[in-house]
């Protein structure tokens, strides 16, 4: 259960969005966390487009990314959602982050770009 993403680079390696993407396409797209290859999903109804991850070219960083496995508790809604909505994908939550295995912060998915895994990230609570 791959979630949605509004963003990606496209073939200039540049950062584009979904919006973008549906007005000016491109012919290649993939992943600003993981490099791997993803789908355009046009939407001209909802003007709501993204892209996915596509299922057989996953990069080694790919399994670790967290639009290819979202966090366990958006993926039990996702499923009792598609109940209703047969089309429901998970999104992914955009937090502020701390790896511990290199002391780094950083803002967005939970994703080191560092390390290659959000694995050793925990989420910066903005009360503290
Ligand atoms: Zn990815
Ligand atoms: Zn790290």
């Amino acid at each position: 259960m791959y979630a949605k993403s509004f963003i990606a680079l496209d073939s200039h390696n540049r950062l584009i969005g979904a919006r973008t993407a549906q007005t000016a396409p491109d012919d290649r797209y993939c992943c600003h966390l993981c490099g791997s290859a993803m789908r355009f999903h046009p939407d001209y109804q909802t003007e709501r487009p993204w892209f996915e991850h596509r299922q057989n070219t996953l990069t080694a960083q790919g399994r670790e990314c967290p639009y290819v496995q979202p966090d366990r508790e958006e993926r039990r809604y996702i499923k009792m959602l598609r109940r209703y909505v047969p089309d429901a994908h998970p999104i992914v939550r955009k937090a502020d982050w701390f790896c511990l295995s290199c002391n780094t912060g950083y803002y967005g998915e939970r994703y080191c770009l560092v390390c290659q895994t959000g694995e050793h990230s925990t989420e910066v609570m903005a009360d503290l």
